[in-house]
């Protein structure tokens, strides 16, 4: 049985513990919300435990469509344990319709489909607020190589694929999701962080109602019992 040891990070939603396992961490899900890169923010009670029970479910969905990743076991209610892995400091964004950040920007209408998904990156540095980047400031600032790049890419199209099927399954639609790949000691790439209502837009199938954070960032309603309904239909597939 791994044990729980130290404090090694404490991010936004989760706290991170070292285990007596040196390739193993302890993950904990909290209640916090934040939107605005933090200058919003609130306590949710129940939102830790429906992310991690969803970011369990989805990572071992993933896993069955032979996806690999840094999940290993759900430990409770709001505890994983993860592989560890060196985060490459991206959020790598994949929208199949316009929304958010990018209607806002380049002047398209909310719901507008791509026929072909777009793939961003965003350098992650709270200090900066996440600025937008390209493949070459990606290679200028070293964070990845370019056949790394390449792979990201192709990894984020094919999650894609396998999330837009299995949301399909429970009715709702993938709008854009966010994801964040690690490095493993031998060097190998993997999808780590997190897949919920947190870091996905998801849409209600047949009324476009919002099923994710936009509940909380735009004042939409109560994001607990969005995120349950989300729970409960991924339960059914
Ligand atoms: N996203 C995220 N974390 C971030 C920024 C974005 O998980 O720090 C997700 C967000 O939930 C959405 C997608 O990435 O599913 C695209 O977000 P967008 O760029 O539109 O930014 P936003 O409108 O959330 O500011």
């Amino acid at each position: 049985m791994t044990e729980k040891r130290e404090l090694l990070y404490e991010g936004k939603a989760k706290k991170l513990y070292v285990t007596d396992e040196k390739e193993l961490l302890w993950v904990e899900y909290l209640n916090q919300a934040t939107a605005l890169n933090g200058l919003k923010k609130n306590e949710i009670a129940g939102k830790g435990e429906l992310n991690n029970q969803i970011t369990s479910f989805i990572f071992e969905y993933l896993s069955k469509k032979g996806i690999r990743h840094h999940f290993v076991k759900k430990l409770s209610k709001t505890e994983q344990l993860i592989q560890k892995v060196k985060i490459i400091p991206l959020e790598v964004v994949l929208r199949n319709v316009a929304a958010g950040s990018f209607s806002k920007r380049l002047g398209v209408k909310e719901g507008t489909p791509f026929s072909l998904p777009i793939v961003e990156f965003y350098f992650k540095e709270d200090a900066l607020d996440d600025p937008f980047i390209n493949d070459e400031h990606v290679l200028a600032l070293k964070i990845a190589k370019q056949a790394e790049i390449d792979l990201l890419k192709v990894k984020v199209r094919k999650i894609n694929k396998v999330l837009i099927e299995m949301f399909q399954k429970a009715k709702i639609r993938l709008i854009d999701f966010k994801l964040e790949f690690g490095r493993l000691p031998d060097g190998a790439i993997i999808l780590a962080d997190e897949v919920s209502p947190d870091t996905c837009r998801l849409w209600d199938a047949k009324t476009n109602e919002h099923l994710d954070k936009d509940i909380y960032r735009r004042d939409l309603g109560d994001l607990v019992l969005v995120y349950q309904k989300v729970l409960e239909r991924l339960l059914t597939i």
